[in-house]
């Protein structure tokens, strides 16, 4: 594959930064992140904690890092958190919550990676003296596997309001939280407010290079910055990444509709080829290639042959618009499809 491909869509990880958000970056003001003396990470910190309505927030340098500490922070060993099946945090961190925590995960069914108050007041029954505690509920909004899927916020109300009938904290892996709030029309505190913790991410569709901030009250952000600094997780001029972030805050969300607009334009016109396609909500297109009688990975590479690369989990392939995609990229992507299933005929 030539690389690197003509159109990227293997993931909206795989943006690079703009000139502007590298000159915020060089001229970022830095301390001791470590030491809590770095005042642009403190910045980033304070402004995500006030956008998601909760009291701090802490400067992680991956999504994935801010999962493990969270799920530390609310458990001990032996305790259960309730996950839908197909979420990133069963699906895609090597078992990190089980590894480092000690928790089993009870696994929740989904529909898009969205499930109802009754199978969360199921899961979230009190353990006993054979059965583990369940001690924590897991959310993702948007969902990344279920579709690019977005939590209608009724729903997400209801399910936090079942977990905190019983005591259960809820924790949100927000990495793509401004999707949904750039889908649906809501505001990031009304994904915040009803949960205990929450994070989100800089890396994907808002471009950043490095970061990620979970927030949620002062004595869980306490806890959760004993696992950071247990993990390696505590660093030192971070305030040359955090300033990245905080361009990314002021000119990166807005623009996330030009992606969905690019998603939506992609599903069109790969189902006018005749392919199926998921419905698309956010940023994410899904499509399956089993009409063509290829295998999914045979699609990518022939596809990666036109210089065009998308990526696939099982044999679903996958789509993701970001801020290096234009409009007349997707139409080079729609080409390629074109020329793809021309060769099969
Ligand atoms: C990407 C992703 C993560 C992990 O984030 P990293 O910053 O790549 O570690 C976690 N959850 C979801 C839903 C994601 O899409």
């Amino acid at each position: 594959m030539p690389w690197p491909p003509a159109v990227d869509l293997y993931s909206d990880t795989q943006t690079k930064p703009t000139a502007a958000m590298r000159r915020a970056m060089a001229d970022a003001e830095v301390g001791d992140e470590q030491q809590r003396t770095d005042p642009t990470v403190n910045r980033l910190c304070d402004r995500v904690a006030e956008m998601l309505g909760h009291e701090a927030g802490l400067f992680l340098p991956t999504g994935t890092m801010c999962n493990l500490v969270a799920v530390a922070a609310h458990t001990s060993p032996g305790d259960a958190i309730v996950a839908s099946v197909d979420s990133h945090i069963v699906r895609s961190e090597t078992g990190g919550a089980a590894a480092y925590s000690g928790v089993i995960t009870d696994l929740l069914g989904s529909d898009g990676g969205r499930f109802g108050p009754e199978a969360a007041a199921e899961a979230l029954a009190p353990g006993n003296a054979y059965r583990p505690w369940p001690r924590l509920l897991c959310l993702e909004q948007t969902h990344n596997f279920g579709g690019g899927t977005v939590w209608p916020l009724a729903q997400y109300q209801a399910v936090a309001a079942v977990a905190h009938e019983t005591s259960v904290p809820v924790h949100t892996d927000g990495a793509r939280l401004f999707n949904a709030t750039v889908a649906s029309g809501t505001e990031a505190a009304d994904w915040g407010g009803p949960v205990d913790s929450i994070w989100i991410d800089f890396t994907k569709g808002l471009g950043a290079p490095i970061g990620a901030v979970l927030v949620g009250g002062s004595d869980f952000i306490e806890a959760a910055r004993v696992h950071k600094h247990r993990c390696g997780g505590a660093m030192r001029q971070a305030g040359i990444a955090a300033a990245g972030c905080l361009h990314a805050l002021d000119h990166h969300i807005d623009r996330l509709a030009d992606d969905h607009a690019n998603a939506a334009r992609l599903a069109e016109g790969i189902s006018a080829l005749g392919l199926g396609t998921e419905d698309v909500e956010t940023n994410m297109v899904w499509i399956d290639v089993t009409s063509t009688g290829l295998r999914a990975a045979e699609f990518l590479e022939r596809l990666a042959a036109h210089d065009v690369r998308m990526s696939r989990v099982e044999e679903r392939v996958r789509a993701v618009t970001h801020l290096d995609v234009s409009a007349g990229d997707i139409e080079t992507a729609l080409r390629a499809v074109g020329a793809v299933l021309a060769e099969l005929s």
